[in-house]
């Protein structure tokens, strides 16, 4: 629709509930900009796996901390792929940060407040024109408060762990690995201090246990344009 006002459209939930997908599929339909907030937390763990800060066993704040001015994070677009890739210094890191280890690190990571702080602020400077889809843990309760639209996506657990094995197609990894890690994110996600996940009053619930992704989009789609009809109504101050 031409001269439309673009909105922000802010998506969370748990881990491997089809967020992403369903931002990106959005994004592409709206001519929004896709922002995968959790690849910015896997880089930044990456970062720090890498140069020895957090393992398995240990995790060293003050380090973490220290580093942060030296990593940058940014996207860079895959003309291929038609997607945002995620760079850390540079460096296109848009596969790496997929990996089982890195998954199992990401939420010791997440969990410092200065992370979140960095890049909260950076996730907000993108979006500061509107016109995005977010989604991550704390993108309606914190980095976009005021979106016009927010989802809270759901999924049974059974079903996340199994698209992720799916999607991960790696023959050393079981789906029992894949569902431990996916529960301990979640708990840690939603139990932690700074800003965990929640699901805001003013969140839409999507649970797509039972939905295609066909389905899932058209269901968003339908709140959307109710939600721009509203717009046109009561328009935000
Ligand atoms: O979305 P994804 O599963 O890739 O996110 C990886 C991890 O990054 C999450 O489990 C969570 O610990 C962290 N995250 C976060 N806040 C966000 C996005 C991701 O804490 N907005």
């Amino acid at each position: 629709m031409p001269n439309q006002k673009k909105i922000t459209i802010a998506i969370d939930g748990f881990s491997s509930c089809g967020k992403s997908t369903l931002a990106k599929a959005i994004a592409h339909d709206l001519g929004y900009i896709f922002i995968d907030s959790g690849a910015m937390y896997r880089a930044i763990t990456l970062y720090c796996y890498k140069n020895k800060l957090v393992d398995e066993n240990s995790i060293d704040e003050e380090k973490i901390i220290a580093s942060l001015k030296d990593i940058s994070i940014h996207f860079e677009f895959n003309s291929t792929t038609s997607k945002l890739e995620v760079t850390l210094n540079g460096e296109n890191i848009e596969k790496e940060i997929r990996n089982l280890t890195i998954s199992n690190l990401v939420s010791k990571v997440a969990a410092i407040k200065e992370v979140r702080q960095k890049l909260v602020s950076e996730q907000q400077k993108i979006g500061e024109n509107g016109g995005i889809v977010m989604d991550g843990r704390d993108i309606g309760s914190v980095v976009f408060p005021n979106a016009e639209l927010k989802f809270f996506v759901t999924a049974d657990t059974e079903v996340r762990a199994h698209r992720r094995f799916l999607e991960l197609n790696d023959a050393s990894i079981s789906l029992k690995e894949v569902a431990k890690n996916l529960k301990e994110r979640d708990f840690l996600d939603s139990t932690r201090k700074e800003s965990p996940l929640i699901q805001t009053d003013d969140a839409i619930v999507i649970d797509n246990s039972e939905l295609t992704q066909e389905e899932q989009l058209l269901l968003a789609l339908k709140y959307y344009k109710d939600c721009i009809h509203y717009l046109a109504q009561f328009p935000k101050k």
